[in-house]
């Protein structure tokens, strides 16, 4: 047996361009503001590949680039005018930020109903509490990806390892609203090839490159590599060992190509949900 390939860029292909349709009937054009502070190379890809995607699929996109000098009373200052201001429907805040302005604090002042990284506290908690909310932009492409992949959930015993706020912890909370049997596995975890050889859905997003080996995929399991690791030679590999997972699980994402394309879009689908919710209804109505 070999697995199936989850295609990521194509169903985010697919995704942007139901959003584009959906934004050219609208009224109005959603904006979004990405705010990054400083000079992290790797940030400025992905400030330009939302700043891109976003504008291809219509929205008013623009980048907010701060010195790194800024104070942290000053991001908040210009968070607190985004928030605002009318005509901007998301703001994202790129992390990392400089060691001299706190994450969380940041977070925290991006009004929740704008948040579409789906990380403020109101947010979380939200999603922890099963009500409608923004949610995190990956472990919602993961969702979509678990979607198209056809497999069941109501009853399915899933293993998420990783427990961040970003990825791991709002994953299992969406795995658990599906109805799904959710162990959250981490860097504590005691044997970890044994609690993944019981799962039928695997979602790996730990930031080691191939950490999870084919054998501890169950027969059949739909694999979810969230990982994104460069390595020595170049090469960018999951979480997942992939090669080794191919001929036990059931249908599996690759790395490049499977979960990455999917964020970018789900940031979007946030963005548009946050636009009709904020312009038309209640507060935090705008979860899919
Ligand atoms: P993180 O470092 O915040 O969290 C990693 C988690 O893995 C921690 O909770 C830790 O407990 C767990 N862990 C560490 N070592 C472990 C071990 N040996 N066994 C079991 N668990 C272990 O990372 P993150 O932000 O959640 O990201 C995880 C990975 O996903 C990274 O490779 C990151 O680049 C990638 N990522 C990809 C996307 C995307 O769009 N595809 C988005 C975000 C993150």
């Amino acid at each position: 047996m070999t697995a199936r390939l989850l295609d990521g860029k194509a169903l985010a292909a697919r995704l942007r361009a139901g959003l584009a349709e959906r934004i050219a009937a609208l009224p109005f054009r959603p904006g979004l503001v990405v705010v990054r502070v400083g000079e992290d190379p790797a940030s400025g890809v992905y400030v330009r590949n939302k700043d891109k995607a976003a504008r291809e699929a219509g929205f008013a996109s623009r980048t907010l680039h701060l010195p790194e000098a800024t104070s942290e009373a000053a991001l908040l200052a210009e968070i607190a005018a985004l928030n605002a201001d009318a005509e901007v429907d998301g703001i994202l805040v790129q992390l990392p930020l400089p060691a001299h302005i706190r994450a969380e604090a940041a977070i925290a002042a991006v009004d929740p109903a704008k948040d579409v990284d789906g990380f403020h506290p109101m947010n979380a908690g939200r999603l922890a509490s099963g009500l409608p909310g923004l949610v995190p932009c990956t472990p919602r492409g993961a969702m979509h990806l678990l979607a198209e992949a056809g497999v069941r959930l109501r009853g399915a015993r899933a293993i998420v390892i990783g427990r961040s706020q970003i990825v791991g912890r709002p994953m299992a909370q969406l795995l658990l609203a599906a109805d799904c049997t959710v162990t959250i596995a981490h860097s504590r975890t005691d044997d970890l090839p044994g609690e993944c050889r019981r799962a039928d859905i695997v979602v790996a997003a730990v930031g080691r490159p191939e950490m999870v080996r084919g054998g501890w995929i169950k027969p059949g399991a739909t694999v979810i590599d969230v990982g994104i690791n460069r390595l020595p030679d170049g090469r960018l590999v999951g979480d997942v060992a992939f090669a080794e997972a191919l001929p036990h699980a059931g249908a599996i994402t690759p790395v490049p190509g499977g979960v990455g394309p999917m964020t970018i879009a789900c940031l979007l689908e946030n963005t548009l949900d946050a636009a009709l919710a904020r312009r038309s209804g209640p507060a935090l109505s705008g979860r899919a």
